[in-house]
């Protein structure tokens, strides 16, 4: 069966091919193509993401990458071990690519931005007339789950089997618009299928902004570009090797609430305090308060995912979310998940942040299962970042 993915849900444009099959009752997949085309440099000067403007970028962006998407694949099936003669004929009866047999369009309904999440749906309407294929609406939070069950992100062919789950599991999904902690937990009444099916229920959430979102807002209290999360983890960084350290000490919210949620607008604020009473801000100022709201963050959300493997008897924790990329995190969330013995699935750099291969994959896993998992719950706007 072959996936087109496409993702519009924030400030990327993104489109995955990708192709699935079932060996002995086992599920695989290969990545034809992914192409991911970020706008973050064109959010840049307002400081977040501008509804509009992704709009109006999505729809430029969205055919010129289809375009790219198709010719990129075909290079796959023809380089890979088995070709699917389909994809070339395809292109070549047609140069308009009006018969490609795509046999499911995977599209991001939500959350996200309402003008940018509608150029994808009206995109994969007007390719589901033309080429005939059935769309399935994809809560995007399941996808950054279900993406970090990919033991590779490379397109080229290679057919993978994805990461097992011994269950219960536990997401903890981190990124600019969500911070969320979900168990996840197999349908053991379901027709057999080769690929797994599972219930999710959101066990805590932010009680206001994202985790990413405080990245990006402490970021732009210390005038540094957006967005800010990897610039902040390179200041921390920095203040490690050269053992600088804050004389603030920063709060680390809701770490002692007997619930599993989070509030990260106080730890914002704790930083503009801090830089407002520092007045003029030395270069070793900047340097260790980034290392302090990075330890804060860390110590936040490593506590409440440790609180919530203890209640939950979790096996497997996957991490999500474009924050999932900071090195800092990744570390601590290893050696939490060492010391309690359980496996940890982190995705790859490449696929942390929005992309539509997770789009593609969770795709596949409903044209099989079919349940309609994670709800489009507490979908929070970014405009107002
Ligand atoms: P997403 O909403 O999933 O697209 O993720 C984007 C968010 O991830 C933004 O708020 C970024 O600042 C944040 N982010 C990306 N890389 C890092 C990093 N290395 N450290 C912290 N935050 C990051
Ligand atoms: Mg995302």
């Amino acid at each position: 069966m072959i996936i087109l993915g496409i993702e519009t849900s924030c400030d990327d444009t993104a489109l995955a091919l990708i192709e699935t099959r079932e060996v002995g009752g086992v599920f695989e997949c290969r990545i034809l193509s992914s192409l991911v085309h970020s706008q973050a440099e064109l959010h840049s000067p307002y400081g977040g993401v501008f509804p509009t403007l992704a709009k109006r970028e999505h729809e430029k962006n969205l055919p010129v990458l289809l375009e790219k998407l198709l010719e990129e694949s075909m290079e796959t099936q023809d380089s890979g071990s088995k070709t699917c003669p389909w994809l070339r004929t395809g292109i070549q009866e047609d140069n308009k690519n009006d018969k490609i047999p795509i046999d499911i369009i995977a599209v991001t309904e939500g959350p996200g931005l309402e003008p940018a999440l509608w150029t994808g749906i009206v995109f994969a309407e007007m390719l589901s007339k033309k080429w005939k294929a059935p769309i399935i609406p994809i809560n995007h939070m399941e996808g950054h789950i279900v993406g970090s069950l990919l033991r590779s992100d490379k397109s080229g062919g290679e057919w993978q089997r994805l990461k097992p789950l011994q269950m219960p599991a536990l997401a903890l999904l981190i990124s600019g618009g969500h911070t969320e902690l979900v168990k996840i937990e197999d349908r053991q009444d379901s027709l057999v299928t080769a690929l797994p099916q599972f219930i999710y229920t959101i066990v805590g959430q932010t009680k206001d902004d994202a985790v990413g979102e405080a990245f990006d807002k402490v970021a732009r209290l210390l005038n540094l570009p957006y967005p800010g999360g990897p610039h902040i983890s390179r200041l921390a960084t920095e203040a490690r090797k050269k053992n600088i350290s804050s004389s603030v000490k920063l709060p680390r919210p809701m770490i002692s609430s007997q619930n599993f949620d989070f509030s990260f607008s106080g730890l914002k604020t704790a930083v503009l305090y801090a830089i407002r009473d520092a007045g003029k801000l030395s270069g070793d100022f900047k340097l260790g308060l980034a290392r302090e709201f990075e330890d804060a963050v860390t110590d936040t959300l490593d506590t409440k995912l440790r609180k919530a493997i203890e209640e939950t008897n979790a096996l497997t924790v996957i991490v999500g979310g474009g924050v999932s990329a900071n090195s800092y995190l990744r570390a601590q969330f290893e050696k939490t998940a060492a010391e309690y013995g359980i496996s940890l699935y982190l995705p790859s750099k490449h696929i942390s942040g929005d992309n539509a291969l997770m789009i593609a994959l969770v795709g596949a896993f409903h044209y099989q299962t079919r349940p309609r998992t994670i709800r489009a719950h507490g979908t929070k706007r970014l405009d107002n970042r």
